[in-house]
């Protein structure tokens, strides 16, 4: 099981020349705060990588426990792949908050919050802490869903890969101005300026067509605000990875 609290950290993580950007240094934060908001925040990572030579990014669901990452993915999958050869990957998870419009095509901006996560994937090998990632996961998409939701069996726990990846180098870098610097000529060209403010909103949750009709929605996903902040209280009551066959 993992201890949220096993570490006394420092507030920040260490500095890097990899995780030092070339331009607008000034944007880029490396606090434990702003970098765990952010990927509280998010419910999709890319992770980049390379394979056989080849670059590739492949989108996934996470979620942050402590100062871990934990991924799921096919036995058969590139993430057990990567995660067995302990390779380097570099995660991101972005918000897009807004659209700048500047009266020039070049002033156009974004704002927006990332985190930039540079480490190596593990395949997580141990039970307890594989079981924990995988709640962990649908903790993070909605707390309370693991105790809701059957827990794997024996087959479905040896048909998935759980990866991880510790925050060790990490920045992340937030834009919240909702103007751009321009050219005082340009205010004269009757061009439109302004910000068009983005934000990741869930509909309407709908039941699923062969719903049991005593079956109600839970609180959690009627009105869904998520991601979640995984809670050290729903890790608490993780159940007991399923026994593997006896030899
Ligand atoms: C939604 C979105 C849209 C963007 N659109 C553009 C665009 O169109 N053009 C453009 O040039 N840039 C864009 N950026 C910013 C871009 O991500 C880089 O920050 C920027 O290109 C500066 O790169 P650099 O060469 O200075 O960074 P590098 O020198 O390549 O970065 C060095 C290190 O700095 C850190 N870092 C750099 N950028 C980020 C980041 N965004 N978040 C967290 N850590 C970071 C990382 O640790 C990275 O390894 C966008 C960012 C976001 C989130």
């Amino acid at each position: 099981m993992v201890d949220l609290n096993s570490e006394i950290l420092e507030d920040t993580y260490a500095v890097t020349p990899r995780t030092v950007p070339i331009r607008y240094r000034e944007r880029v934060r490396y606090d434990r705060d702003a970098v765990h908001g952010v990927l509280d925040a998010g419910l999709v990572a890319n992770v980049a990588f390379v394979l056989d030579g080849a670059p590739s990014a492949l989108p996934a669901v996470y979620a942050r426990l402590g100062e871990t990452l934990y991924l799921h993915g096919s036995r058969a999958g590139r993430f057990a792949r990567l995660g067995a050869e302990q390779a380097d990957v570099c995660v991101t998870v972005t918000h897009l908050d807004g659209l700048v419009f500047a009266r020039a095509w070049l002033i156009h901006s974004v704002a927006y919050r990332s985190v930039v996560v540079h480490g190596k994937i593990r395949l997580v090998t141990d039970d307890e802490e594989r079981m924990t990632g995988l709640a962990a996961i649908l903790e993070h998409v909605a707390t309370g869903r693991s105790a809701q939701a059957r827990p794997p069996t024996r087959q479905e726990f040896a048909s998935v890969a759980v990866v991880a990846v510790d925050l060790e180098e990490v920045s992340c870098k937030i834009r919240r101005e909702e103007q751009s610097k321009f050219e005082p000529a340009d205010l004269q060209g009757g061009c439109w300026a302004g910000f068009v403010p983005l934000r990741q909103v869930a509909l309407e949750a709908r039941s699923a067509p062969d719903l049991p009709a005593e079956v109600t929605m839970p609180p959690i996903v009627d009105g869904y605000r998520g991601p979640f902040p995984v809670t050290d209280e729903a890790m608490s009551t993780v159940p007991a990875p399923p026994a593997r066959p006896a030899n």
